[in-house]
């Protein structure tokens, strides 16, 4: 799994919105959206596009350290704008695609954005596990899915793990998110419950049915029921929360 070394930055979109998923639901944020992802081929609900978006931030590709840093002082330039306008936010969200392909970037910009008041907040597919080892001291809130073999195709348990037992500490507010389509089975979600439990019963679990996307759909509901309490026999904290901004119409 290559990183980007300073070779590219791919910074498709940065923009003030609600967060529409996970625990912080609701909270007002300005998010960073880095392009490209390393899992090949891509979950089945993936809705990530290639093409930067309207309103996007034009970062160019920087070939160096010293365009980096300068691409960071107008990132940063940038942040401080949208905290003035659209301010107060509760974080600085790095989202994707996958952030942590840019992880020696990440290391040099966080630094900076803290200096700015706002807290980090790192959503990840959690499979980047020595990438994120990098970084893992400077992030205040993980969000980490856990990818399902029936929707992402491939088995990434031994990564999760990994990446889930180096985030485990006191300092970092962790929480785990797993997408439900149609195809989910028990199995699957039984074998993500243990994984969670086994590092830590504390960590909450959010379970998203999948926005409806082309031929994928959610669960039905008696389903979607059965998975919570099954996931409650194990951890501490299972809720159900669908993708809100989706139904605000929002980023
Ligand atoms: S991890 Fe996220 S960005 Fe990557 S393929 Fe899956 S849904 Fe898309």
């Amino acid at each position: 799994m290559k990183t980007n070394r300073f070779k590219k930055l791919d910074i498709q979109e940065v923009f003030s919105s609600i967060q529409g998923e996970g625990i912080f639901v609701g909270k007002r944020q300005i998010f960073i959206r880095f392009s490209r992802c390393n899992l090949q081929p891509k979950c089945s609900y993936c809705d990530t596009k290639i093409k930067p978006l309207n309103n996007t931030f034009p970062l160019n590709p920087a070939k160096n350290k010293t365009e980096i840093q300068n691409s960071t002082n107008q990132l940063i330039q940038l942040i401080e704008k949208l905290e003035k306008i659209y301010g107060p936010h509760h974080c600085v969200s790095l989202t994707g695609g996958e952030p942590l392909l840019y992880v020696d970037y990440l290391a040099l910009l966080i630094p900076q954005i803290k200096k700015t008041g706002l807290k980090i907040y790192l959503e990840t597919n959690g499979t980047c596990y020595k990438q994120f080892k990098k970084i893992k001291n400077k992030i205040d809130i993980l969000a980490m899915d856990i990818k399902l073999p029936a929707d992402c195709r491939k088995n990434y348990w031994q990564e999760h793990k990994k990446f889930l037992t180096l985030a485990n500490n006191k300092k970092t507010f962790i929480f785990i998110k797993i997408v439900l389509t149609a195809k989910t089975n028990r199995k699957e979600i039984k074998t993500a419950i243990k994984l969670i439990a086994d590092v830590n019963r504390n960590i909450p679990l959010i379970f998203q049915p999948v926005t409806p996307l082309k031929k994928i759909f959610p669960p039905k509901s008696n389903t979607i029921l059965a998975y919570q309490s099954l996931a409650g026999k194990y951890l501490k904290e299972v809720r159900v929360i669908p993708q809100v901004h989706k139904i605000l119409g929002l980023k």
